[in-house]
């Protein structure tokens, strides 16, 4: 198969572009990635946060079920680094601290497990490949997360635990989600249990050094290929080609590519952004998707001094503003690296704070959860709800009713535009695995289309 001799320009230059855009490359295609940023990676970050250590400020985990991404990280030579971490978690559940060897919250076990029974009877309702035609999917997308709960009528413990779950796995609030996006969301995830696993799961390893590294890997191979600082604003088609417009957003200069075919694989509520001339004959977003709201926040120290307590790292609070914490320190213990998560309402809450404000809040709590501890010598916040260019982290919420309004149309092209990204595939939604398999969707997409193409010629000159 091969797409010799096509111009492609792919939008964004996160692992779904960089993805679809290597695949194409090697299937002969012209190709140029045109990326808003001056970075490539997207929602895949490395922070600096000492002269040695560089942390994930965006996604960092990944597990067996991963089957691409752990190819790719095989092929570019990474290593991987597994996040195990003995010791006992440490909960403050209503601002009384306790420690057990469990990683589950000291909430009523009955409760918990009636939550997890309803849940997947839910999320066992949904259709994998077409969330929309799931039996009941008009009454699961009118409801949102929130409201099931209080229609469930459950133990106060699972009234507890259910926003901490959803704001640990989505970065969502209940109430800014459908019932059919959060189950299928957990089903296109590998399942509940996978989800929420860190041995055996999906938070089983990191990618050694940050999971930018295999962004930056990538990037390399496709060479001058990548423009940085190009934000595309407009696109238009005719039945000749394709023009993409690009309008820096730091000098206002512009630029405009020809090509056959274009790619766009930015989240949707950018996508919607893009004027599209002909316009758009399905939205890429509706008033009702929201954004992931997320913040990460880093603790250095000079090694893993919770580990001389006892301690794995592991905290769930139930009160804000961290609602968990990790053990990301590198393997070889050179520093110790305590990741926090503020998600949800309490991310918004907290990203309205002023720089101070957030440090000192993040201090007082890690105060409160580990008072035996050391003062951390460095706290770095990376605040998603600010970044422009992402709207959404973990990934865009699909509120109530966009599954049925987006979904049937969600990598349906547009004439010459072909769509990817981690929000259009129906497999590992949201996360690197499902940016990966849309990349080598959409590039399968455009090669068959070219050799259909190539086809017909042959045919027609016979
Ligand atoms: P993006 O990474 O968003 O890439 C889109 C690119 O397009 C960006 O580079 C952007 O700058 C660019 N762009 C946007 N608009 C334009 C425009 N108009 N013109 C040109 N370029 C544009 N996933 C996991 O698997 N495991 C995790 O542990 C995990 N944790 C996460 C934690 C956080 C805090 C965040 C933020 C995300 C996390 N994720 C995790 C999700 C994961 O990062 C994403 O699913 C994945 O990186 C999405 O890749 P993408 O290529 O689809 O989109």
């Amino acid at each position: 198969m091969s797409a010799d001799g096509m111009r492609v320009v792919v939008v964004g230059a996160g692992i779904a572009g960089l993805t679809a855009a290597v695949d194409l490359m090697e299937a002969g295609a012209d190709v140029t990635v045109l990326e808003a940023r001056d970075r490539v990676g997207g929602r895949m970050h490395g922070i600096p946060i000492s002269a040695s250590v560089v942390a994930d400020g965006g996604a960092a985990y990944l597990g067996t079920q991963h089957t691409e991404l752990l190819s790719l990280i095989r092929q570019h030579g990474l290593e991987l680094a597994s996040t195990a971490s003995p010791g006992d978690s440490t909960f403050l559940m209503s601002d009384r601290r306790t420690t057990s060897a469990s990683r589950m919250p000291p909430l009523n076990a009955v409760a918990l497990g009636d939550l997890f029974d309803r849940l997947e009877a839910v999320v066992a309702q949904v259709h994998p490949e077409a969330p929309w035609r799931s039996r009941r999917a008009e009454s699961l997308d009118r409801l949102s997360a929130a409201r099931w709960l209080a229609d469930e009528r459950m133990h106060p413990d699972a009234e507890t635990f259910f926003p901490l779950f959803i704001g640990e796995m989505m970065a969502a609030d209940p109430a800014a989600i459908s019932v059919l996006h959060m189950a299928f969301y957990l089903r296109s995830g590998g399942g509940i249990r996978f989800l929420n696993a860190f041995e055996g799961g999906a938070q089983q390893w990191r990618i050694d050094g940050g999971s930018h590294l295999l962004c930056s890997a990538i990037a390399e191979r496709l060479g001058e290929r990548v423009r940085l600082r190009h934000p595309v604003c407009a696109i238009d088609q005719d039945a000749d080609d394709v023009v993409v417009h690009s309008l820096s957003d730091v000098d206002g200069t512009r630029a405009e590519f020809r090509a056959d075919k274009v790619v766009v694989a930015i989240p949707p509520l950018l996508a919607q952004g893009i004027e599209f001339r002909p316009a758009l004959r399905w939205p890429r977003a509706t008033p009702h998707t929201g954004r992931g709201c997320a913040v990460k926040v880093h603790l250095s120290y000079p090694e893993p001094v919770w580990r001389d307590h006892g301690l794995s790292g592991w905290s769930v609070s139930s009160h804000g503003p961290l609602l968990s914490t990790v053990d990301d320190s590198p393997p070889d213990e050179s520093a110790g690296v305590l990741t926090g998560f503020v998600t949800g309402k309490a991310a918004a809450a907290f990203s309205a704070l002023s720089s101070e404000g957030q440090r000192d809040e993040v201090l007082a709590h890690a105060r409160r959860l580990f008072p035996q501890l050391p003062p951390p010598t460095r706290c770095s916040v990376t605040n998603w709800l600010t970044e422009k260019y992402s709207r959404g982290c973990y990934a865009a919420l699909f509120g109530p009713g966009d599954w049925l309004r987006l979904g049937p149309t969600l990598t349906e092209p547009h004439g010459r535009v072909h769509w990817a990204g981690t929000e259009t595939s129906v497999e590992f939604f949201g996360l690197i695995e499902g940016a990966i398999r849309s990349g080598q969707r959409v590039a399968c997409e455009l090669i068959h289309a070219a050799d259909a193409a190539d086809d017909s010629r042959k045919v027609m000159s016979r």
